[in-house]
């Protein structure tokens, strides 16, 4: 199948094309800069031999014509358009041109690129979060099930309650605004999004350096350099997490199963804390002993059950048919990606 996967530089992204080149398909990846195209290329020098892999360049997708011409240059033959690139991270200055902008513009350029041009496409999916699906004033309620229908009820107007927000509704509009196109337009695709938590795991081998490391990674990145050695970073309120090459697998079923049309995909692995996580490094990895804080080390507790949300992802892994990937593997075989790259 072609397929065109947008944000290949990204953490879940390089783990969707690396799974997208084990199972043969034709891949056109867009990036940001020719640097990062560079590394990807040079990654997989026989899928671009072959040419069985396009990477290209398409700078800020703030911008609403960013993805016109890799599109409409690539619209033969293509079936299938995975939408992943989105900021994923709390360094911005200012939210509405940095994290809202592209976030929006992204997924409404992309779609309607596709619409105009590309009408063989049959499936697109959209790289959506938790985020989406929950709602802040509910997290602490054990009344609460979140499930594939549950929804965030805060807007664009809300962004300005805190940074975790910001990031929170510039997934859910976007993902609010695909449903309405497809909607609205009555296209020739159809829609499915993956709704993740919190993802862990390796870093995939086209990422050379750890500037590239996701955010949700910081925080085993954090305990490995020792800075939960006298206490333990705070869980957070939603505490749910994927494996990476899990939240990938989704992306691919996504479109392999012709039932997921139409569907949100809540792929959750399960529910941590901190202090579990911590544990399983603790147990596994002596050689980090100094940095580490012993069992004794306050934070990081996980959530008590009688003041936290429940959620329930039947539907999804009745769906998809994922055997989760444990904890303590996700979180093992992450301590081992960051070693081989120096931590
Ligand atoms: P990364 O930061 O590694 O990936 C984000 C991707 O989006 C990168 O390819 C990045 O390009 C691209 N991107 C961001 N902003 C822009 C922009 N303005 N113009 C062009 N490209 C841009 O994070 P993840 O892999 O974790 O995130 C991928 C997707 O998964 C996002 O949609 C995110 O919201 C979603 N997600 C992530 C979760 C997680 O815990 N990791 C949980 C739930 C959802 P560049 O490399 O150039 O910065």
């Amino acid at each position: 199948t072609k397929v065109l996967l947008t944000g290949g530089s990204g953490f879940i992204a390089a783990h969707i094309l690396e799974q997208l080149l084990v199972k043969n398909h034709t891949v056109i990846t867009t990036v940001r800069t020719e640097e990062k195209a560079q590394k990807i290329r040079a990654a997989h020098p026989d899928s671009i031999q072959q040419g069985r892999l396009t990477v290209v360049t398409v700078g800020d997708i703030a911008q609403p014509t960013a993805f016109d011409e890799v599109i409409a240059a690539n619209a033969d033959g293509l079936e299938v358009v995975l939408h992943t690139a989105s900021p994923f991270h709390f360094k911005w200055t200012d939210a509405q041109t940095e994290l809202i902008d592209p976030a929006l513009n992204g997924t409404r350029g992309i779609l309607e690129a596709i619409h105009r041009s590309a009408p063989s496409v049959k499936r697109v999916v959209i790289t959506s979060s938790f985020a989406a699906v929950l709602s802040e004033e509910r997290l602490f309620d054990p009344a609460t099930t979140f499930t594939e229908d549950s929804w965030n009820p805060d807007g664009v107007a809300d962004a300005g309650r805190s940074p975790p927000t910001a990031y929170r509704v510039s997934k859910t509009a976007a993902e609010r605004l695909a449903w309405d196109f497809v909607a609205r337009e009555k296209t020739s695709f159809d829609l499915v999004t993956v709704n993740p938590p919190v993802v862990f795991g390796p870093v995939a081998h086209s990422l050379a350096s750890l500037d590239s490391i996701n955010t949700s990674n910081e925080r085993i990145v954090a305990l490995l350099r020792g800075e939960w050695k006298t206490r333990i970073g705070d869980t957070g309120p939603v505490g749910l997490w994927i494996d990476v090459r899990d939240a990938a697998a989704a992306h691919i079923k996504a479109f392999e199963i012709p039932e997921a049309g139409g569907r949100r995909l809540f792929t959750v692995g399960g529910r941590t804390s901190n202090q579990e996580v911590a544990r399983i490094v603790r147990e596994g990895f002596p050689e980090y002993a100094d940095r580490l804080p012993g069992p004794e080390v306050p934070g990081g507790e996980p959530a008590d059950e009688n003041k936290t949300f429940k959620y329930n992802n039947d539907a999804t892994y009745k769906l998809l048919g994922i055997e989760w990937i444990s904890i303590e593997k996700s979180v093992s075989d992450t301590v081992r990606s960051l070693k081989a790259h120096g931590i």
